[in-house]
């Protein structure tokens, strides 16, 4: 056999292996078939199972079963994840998941998601696939419209709020020219309440060595502005370097909105570069109450929301707005020369050079799939609906014995706790956690401030509604009356 033969016959033996890979019609059909019945039975049952469930496995008998030469069966393997993965656990799906801050789901978004892995469209660059990169850039411009930006805003559809923050604290980083020599005199406000990533993308953006100010918060966990001016003018007399201030709108622990507006003015007077973490609660200014909380989110020079949160959609999306999106292109954007042919467009900006990543999932589908598919109004409703339920517990709670309730809730998020007469309260209310989460209905989880054990109720997942409250608040009767 001479050297080109025996190449012929190791490809064809190679190749006819390799189109495992491609199934044919009717082996795609059974599989969809098969998956397609495996969702509709977890999403058929979604009400009847438990927001928590605690197993001994946790999932382990996924480790006995290791990847392999051979395939297996689609059966085997759908039984390995629901009783392994689905299974344990808590069930962010269900509606009783009210700890946290609840994720979504939307089941258009699945299917956004496989049309999107199926052509694998490539949206880092316009070049590529530019219907794709179209698609995101609408979004994106639809949120920034959302949020009161002007003409000449950008932003980026990236995989969750964490990254968002990294985004946007490296363009200030960038914008303000903060360098390796000014680390020390320069000074970023905050309060005690921020979400913990941003002290995360703080220090991942190489800004560690800054002084990170915690500034003064009021009695229902707002960043007290008169000490922040204060903060502030002390700083600059001491020859410090003012530079970032990082709000809330809607904290994670008690979903506090900082006085966004007062703070934006202030940022301006000092020209100091003004975040806005609205990672939990940006979206609710789809909804009346929630737009006249947010007033003021405008002035951001950047802004961090969270479709996976507010939008319902499946974990893995978050975005970042940022209010001069020529900022952001300068802290992100690259050349090199095997990408000289993506070069020329400049219709449309190009994901790529906006954010860390290169090659990305196409996550805009799974965005725009829902929102046209539904429209914007049930998106409305369901976010009045869980502010609406968070009062609704508050109500509810009041006629409770040794309670004592946090601030009236500003969004959808209630911190509470169970002072009994003859327990320490701390460790009572940390065995409460445990109680609900055994009995399973809902999933809660607690906080600690200043010293304190609260439980919290965080309402966002569209599958909570009024049903869901009941059936805690009867639980909680149960076992704390
Ligand atoms: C959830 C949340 C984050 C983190 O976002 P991920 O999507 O979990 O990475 C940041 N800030 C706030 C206020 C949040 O609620």
């Amino acid at each position: 056999m001479n050297e080109l033969e025996d190449l012929e016959q190791q490809l064809s033996q190679l190749e006819r292996l390799s189109k495992i890979l491609e199934p044919d019609h009717e082996k795609r059909k059974h599989l969809l078939e098969k998956v397609g019945n495996y969702s509709e039975t977890f999403l058929e049952n979604i009400d009847n199972k438990v927001a928590y469930l605690s197993t001994e496995d946790k999932g382990s008998a996924l480790l006995e079963d290791p990847i392999k030469e051979e395939g297996t069966n689609i059966d085997q393997l759908l039984s390995l994840i629901e009783k392994n993965v689905d299974r344990p656990g808590l069930n962010p799906a269900s509606g009783g998941h009210i700890a946290f801050i609840p994720g979504g789901g939307l089941y258009p978004s699945a299917l956004g998601d496989y049309l999107a892995d199926i052509s694998n469209r490539y949206s880092g660059v316009f070049y590529a696939n530019p219907g794709a990169v179209r698609m995101e850039n609408m979004l994106i411009k639809w949120m920034c419209q959302l949020f009161g930006y002007e003409e000449g805003a950008g932003g980026n559809l990236c995989s969750g709020g964490s990254m968002a923050n990294l985004i946007a604290i490296v363009t200030a980083r960038n914008y303000k020219m903060i360098k390796g020599v000014d680390l020390s005199r320069t000074v970023i406000y905050s309060t005690q309440q921020a979400h913990h990533c941003t002290r995360k993308s703080i220090l991942i953006a190489g800004l560690g060595e800054t002084i990170l100010r915690n500034i003064p918060m009021d009695d229902c966990f707002r960043m007290d502005t008169k000490s922040l001016r204060k903060q502030i003018l002390s700083d600059k007399n001491d020859g410090l370097k003012p530079f970032m201030i990082i709000a809330s709108a809607g904290t994670t622990d008690t979903g506090a909105i900082d006085p966004l507006d007062e703070i934006g003015k202030l940022a301006q007077k000092e020209n100091l570069w003004f975040h806005v973490d609205a990672a939990y609660g940006g979206f609710f200014i789809l909804c009346d109450r929630g737009k006249k909380k947010l007033k003021g989110i405008e002035k951001a020079d950047s802004i961090v929301v969270d479709p996976h949160k507010g939008l319902f959609l499946p974990y893995g999306s978050g975005a970042v707005l940022i209010k001069d999106v020529k900022n952001l292109y300068r802290a992100h954007h690259m050349q090199a020369n095997y990408m000289q042919d993506s070069f020329e467009e400049i219709e449309e900006l190009s994901p790529a050079d906006l954010s860390p990543e290169l090659t990305k999932p196409f996550r805009g589908l799974r965005m725009w799939l829902p929102l046209k598919l539904f429209g914007l109004a049930p998106f409305r409703a369901a976010l009045e609906e869980k502010i609406l339920l968070c009062q609704y517990f508050y109500q509810n709670l009041l006629t409770f014995k040794y309670v004592e309730i946090g601030p009236f809730p500003e969004l959808s998020v209630l911190i509470y706790r169970f002072i009994p007469p003859d327990q320490e309260a701390n460790i009572y209310n940390l065995e409460l956690v445990e109680k609900v989460k055994e009995e399973g209905s809902v999933f809660i989880s607690s906080t600690t401030i200043d010293n304190k054990i609260y439980l919290r109720v965080a309402i966002l997942c569209f599958r909570t509604h009024k049903q869901t409250l009941d059936k805690y608040l009867k639980v909680l009767k149960k076992i704390t009356q």
